[in-house]
């Protein structure tokens, strides 16, 4: 195996990177949605975008595969940032830079590599949008074609400011360190720390600018059966494709957190009652036609969701608003489950006192 060697402008490289502030944040959709395009179109198992520090590849947004970094010296994606184009390699077995490389000779065991350089500004190469497999392959112009687009809307994504602005500040202040404890690591998600600290945030700026704000508690149905029938390990990929799958019906500044077991926190900030029912129905269509992918097969998944609404200038403040969302929620569930609840804040506010 050979290591890669350091770019000629690696300080400038890693410079670049952190003031992206992209490493150890939670997964995004946008990100999501082209790794899942390469799969499908170029027919790979695997692909990713992955990002390079001093010693690690993280990955920003990975299918088919259950993990979040590899060591550098070990990462292919750390030999294609050194390249002006693409790095192709149609099988590892034949190239003396992969044929002993651990992530070759071991799982995920890979022999078809293909990733593009993602640039910041001129040359400055942060890291690779890849497709791989486990098979030896030829890529074809087309899917070459394709490829590139992609990371060229990689790029794009990565300089867009995406998030809301509570959610961009929180990762302004953090640093890398303590974004990481702050993400939950089965989900992927900000967990209930990181969704605190967004909420407390998000409340802030809506009373700054007295817009509304809606927040949802979601729980999946029966999950212990879920996890009694098929094992943990089931239980946690359950638990991954609702985290994926909410975040694919909500706007990029919307937030989901994971809250405690099998329970997420969804933030969505200037959402007024009837957006939410329309993400709320969306979300429950989604749900209802896309089983969990597991290693046990497909599991039909339910959920119940109690969520409220604070109308501009209702006052509110975190604690409140959660109890009831949680009160919404314990209704959801004794009227069946597979359904959601939704109360006004000042109406129930007032109810309440
Ligand atoms: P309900 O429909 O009322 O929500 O019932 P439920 O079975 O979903 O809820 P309950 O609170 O009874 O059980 C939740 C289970 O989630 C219990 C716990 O063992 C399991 N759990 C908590 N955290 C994890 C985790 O990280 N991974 C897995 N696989 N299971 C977890
Ligand atoms: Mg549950």
């Amino acid at each position: 195996m050979i290591k890669p060697p350091m770019s000629e402008n690696e300080e400038e490289r890693l410079v670049r990177l952190r003031q992206l502030k992209i490493m150890d944040t939670p997964l995004e959709e946008r990100f999501e949605r082209i790794t899942r395009i390469v799969c499908r179109s170029l027919n790979v198992p695997i692909s990713a975008i992955s990002l390079i520090d001093e010693r690690r590849q993280w990955f920003k947004s990975i299918q088919g595969l259950d993990v979040s970094e590899t060591p550098r010296d070990i990462a292919f994606c750390a030999h294609a940032i050194l390249e002006d184009g693409p790095l192709i390699v149609p099988d590892a077995h034949n190239d003396p830079r992969f044929v002993d490389n651990p992530l070759v000779t071991e799982d995920p065991k890979i022999r078809f590599y293909a990733g593009f350089p993602l640039n910041i500004g001129e040359n400055i190469c942060i890291g690779t949008l890849c497709a791989i497999d486990r098979e030896p392959r030829e890529i074809t112009e087309d899917n070459l074609a394709v490829l590139k687009d992609l990371a060229q809307m990689v790029q794009s994504e990565l300089e867009a400011m995406a998030l809301s602005e509570a959610h961009q500040n929180l990762l302004e202040e953090l640093q890398e360190a303590e974004r990481a404890a702050l993400i939950d690591p089965v989900s992927r998600l900000w967990n209930r720390g990181g969704g605190e600290k967004l909420l407390d945030r998000e409340l802030g700026v809506v009373k700054r600018k007295d817009t509304p704000i809606s927040i949802a508690m979601l729980d999946i149905d029966n999950f212990k059966k879920i996890n009694d029938e098929n094992g943990h390990d089931v239980g946690d990929q359950v638990i991954k494709h609702v985290a994926r799958i909410t975040l694919s019906v909500l706007r990029s500044y919307d937030v989901v957190s994971r809250w405690g077991g099998d329970e997420f926190l969804v933030i969505l900030p200037g959402c007024e009652k009837q957006d939410l029912f329309n993400t709320l129905d969306r979300l429950f269509k989604v749900i209802r036609m896309n089983p969990a992918g597991t290693s046990n097969g497909l599991i039909p998944v339910k959920i119940s969701v109690g969520a409220c609404v604070a109308r501009p200038g209702t006052d509110n403040t975190t604690v409140p608003l959660i109890k009831l969302a949680d009160k919404a929620l314990y209704e959801a569930k004794e009227k069946g489950r597979n359904q959601y609840v939704v109360v006004m804040a000042d109406k129930a506010q007032r109810i309440d006192v």
